[in-house]
């Protein structure tokens, strides 16, 4: 199975995979854990060229590909291979974040961005989607209390809170779209409380 975990920026999900993959290497569960962007060697370098270099022009539709393209390696090289293996995939972050950020927070358009995700899955999905969902107001002030990448904001804290809301409404507008892959999860509980719902909403999706 693939399990992937969505949020704004401090949201918490560092912390809640961290939680989550206490839980299944205590469940005996083998599993990966990964990241988009930046799962891979390819990966990595997109991310110095998305976040490092703030001097670089990329435009919206560039960028759009540029995520994917990590992710058609990702994928390729990483996340169907593990499957394949039988193994479970945890990756933070994977094409619902396309979505939301370039589909519409950089308007390149849902439609687009989704058939283009797909194109980079190779028709993948994944199973099932942890949304993170906090109120913008309050992801501001924990990214501010906690010593994030600053280079990494430059290009991508368009910091205004209208703009985060318009990214978290575009993820529910996801979760609202696919309720059954995507779960939204109240990330203003303490992480102990968010991470029992999230093992609940996981035993329950697999057991079905
Ligand atoms: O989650 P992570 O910290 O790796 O994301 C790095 C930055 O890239 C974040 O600011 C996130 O909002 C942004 N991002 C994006 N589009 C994506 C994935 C991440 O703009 N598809
Ligand atoms: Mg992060």
């Amino acid at each position: 199975y693939f399990i992937s975990f969505e949020g704004l920026d401090g949201a918490g999900k560092t912390t809640q995979i961290d939680l989550f993959e206490r839980w299944l290497a205590s469940q005996g569960i083998t599993y990966v854990r990964t990241r988009e962007p930046g799962g891979t060697p390819l990966g990595l370098e997109i991310r110095r060229l998305l976040f490092q270099q703030p001097e670089l022009t990329i435009t919206p539709l560039a960028e759009a590909f540029l995520f994917q393209a990590d992710r058609a390696q990702h994928f390729e090289t990483l996340v169907l291979p593990a499957l394949a293996e039988g193994k479970i995939v945890v990756s933070d972050r994977c094409f619902d974040s396309s979505i939301a950020y370039q589909g519409v927070g950089q308007g390149v358009g849902t439609e687009l961005v989704t058939r283009l995700s797909l194109i980079a899955t190779q028709g993948h999905a994944p199973d099932l989607t942890i949304f993170l969902d906090l109120d913008p107001a309050l992801v501001q002030e924990r990214t501010s209390l906690s010593n994030r990448e600053r280079h990494e904001q430059s290009r991508f804290d368009r910091a205004s809170e209208q703009f985060h809301n318009k990214l978290r409404q575009a993820f529910l507008e996801l979760a609202r779209t696919y309720p059954q892959r995507i779960k939204v999860v109240d990330a203003t509980q303490t992480p102990e409380q968010i991470h029992q719902n999230i093992i609940a909403l996981t035993q329950t999706h697999f057991r079905a």
